[in-house]
């Protein structure tokens, strides 16, 4: 009689102890879910093999950084829209390019075209010296206002034009370029380092582009086409060239 009273104890004890930490950790991470889905089935099922890219977009709250009537699609297999009428790229889109640079723990990279924040977060968890431009005031603000809340106080954005690079804090080991582009911005092969890697989708930027993976070997650009894609066009000098 009295061993079923301590055993009965303890499953109290248990429960109660359970409640607030699986309510504590729901309500830390609704998405935590989703988001594992996601890489599951968008990443992994596909080609993304570095594990350290996979762990990262296993972690960042991607629903943090779109408005909050679309948080429930913010791990589905598909772009969405920020302001001003941009896109936050597809999980598997930032998952691809960031496997491409091939950053390295200290490296220097280059985004240019900021956004939402979003894949300059990514990035963040990879390497602790991020340089991101956009060149719409209103996105940059706001995603400068984002990356904080969130603690991303490595990444440094810059509200102009990524066509020029960020002089200041050049040479870079990696350049990423989320918007779409004719040509590859003369500025951004000169701040790349030798053996630094660039991806930009190159192409019509109206219409349809390849993402392009250029190394620079010997001061020379070396060219491998990653795959087909639509991005919202590099606005500004781009667009005069
Ligand atoms: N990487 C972003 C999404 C990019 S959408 C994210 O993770 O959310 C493309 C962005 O490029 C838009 O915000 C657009 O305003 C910006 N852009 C376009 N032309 C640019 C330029 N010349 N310099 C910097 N940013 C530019």
């Amino acid at each position: 009689m009295k061993e079923h009273k301590f055993f009965r104890q303890i499953v109290t004890c248990a429960v109660i102890l359970s409640v607030p930490f699986f309510s504590f950790t729901k309500e830390e991470d609704p998405y935590a879910g989703k988001r594992k889905e996601m890489v599951k089935r968008q990443l992994k099922a596909r080609d993304i093999r570095d594990e350290s890219v996979l762990e990262v977009m296993g972690k960042v709250p991607r629903h943090l950084f779109v408005e909050p009537g679309l948080r429930n699609q913010a791990y589905r297999d598909h772009p969405l829209p920020i302001d001003e009428g941009q896109t936050i790229s597809q999980p598997y889109i930032v998952a691809l390019m960031t496997q491409n640079l091939k950053l390295k723990k200290g490296e220097k990279v280059l985004e240019v075209g900021t956004g939402s924040g979003y894949q300059a977060a990514v990035l963040a968890h990879l390497t602790d010296k991020v340089y991101s431009v956009e060149i719409r005031e209103k996105l940059s603000k706001k995603a400068v206002k984002t990356l904080k809340k969130l603690n991303y106080n490595q990444v440094k954005v810059k509200w102009g034009d990524g066509y020029f690079g960020w002089e200041e804090f050049a040479p870079f080991d990696a350049i990423i370029v989320t918007c779409a582009a004719n040509h590859v911005p003369p500025s951004l092969l000169k701040q790349l380092k030798e053996g630094g890697r660039l991806i930009i989708p190159l192409g019509n930027p109206l219409y349809f582009q390849t993402l392009t993976l250029i190394t620079k070997i010997e001061g020379k650009p070396e060219v491998r086409h990653v795959l087909d894609v639509r991005f919202v066009p590099m606005v500004g000098e781009a667009q005069k060239k």
